[in-house]
């Protein structure tokens, strides 16, 4: 019997409504189930995730495995995990190098609904600056000091920085990340997997 969620995630893998901005037809990537517990909300998939349909085939999600204390087989396979970046498909490249930052229209049009009906979330991780901008709106200040100040925002969210390579000199530079943040995110995650 189809839920809610299944008739939602069937319309969200049909929108093409970025398709006039983008240079490439979309590809919606999301990854939850009625089970999802853990939520994983970055910016967007980059073009290794758009080709893979799947969320974090990359560099990135290598890096962001590292930090749940789990391996890709988990990662994949226990439905207790969900990915629902700001945005569900890769937004294109832009001529300076980087991607295009998530199209505000997909948060608009199906964030709302997605989130309401993923009722047995216990902890989202805000990764990365736009999934912290819009879900913290006016608690947000800029991504460092978001993040450095995580434990106002617990027990239900957890904000991260994003774990792209790019963000490899961040890291080096704000060793309380690692020293702090990691040990408490494997702890929640090994919580909600091993109840
Ligand atoms: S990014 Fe979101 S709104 Fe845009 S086409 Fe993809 S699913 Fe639809």
């Amino acid at each position: 019997m189809p839920t809610d969620l299944d008739a939602l995630l069937t319309r969200i893998a049909a929108c093409r409504a970025c398709a006039g901005d983008f240079g490439h037809e979309p590809r919606p990537v999301v990854m939850v189930s009625p089970r999802t517990r853990l939520l994983i909300c970055g910016q967007a998939p980059g073009r290794r995730v758009h080709e893979s349909g799947r969320p974090f085939t990359d560099p990135s999600g290598d890096r962001l495995r590292d930090w749940l204390g789990i391996d890709s087989a988990t990662f994949y396979g226990d439905d207790r995990i969900g990915v629902a970046a700001q945005a569900f498909c890769f937004p294109g490249t832009s001529p300076a190098g980087g991607d295009y930052p998530p199209p505000k229209r997909c948060a608009e049009l199906w964030r709302a609904p997605l989130l309401e009906a993923l009722d047995r979330v216990e902890l989202t991780l805000l990764v990365g600056s736009h999934a912290q901008s819009w879900a913290l709106a006016g608690r947000y200040r800029g991504m460092t000091e978001t993040v450095r100040n995580w434990r106002d925002h617990l027990p239900d969210v957890l904000p991260l920085p994003h774990p792209s390579w790019r963000n490899t000199a961040w890291l080096a530079r704000h060793t309380w990340f690692e020293a702090d943040v990691l040990p408490y995110l494997r702890e929640r995650v090994r919580g909600i997997l091993h109840p």
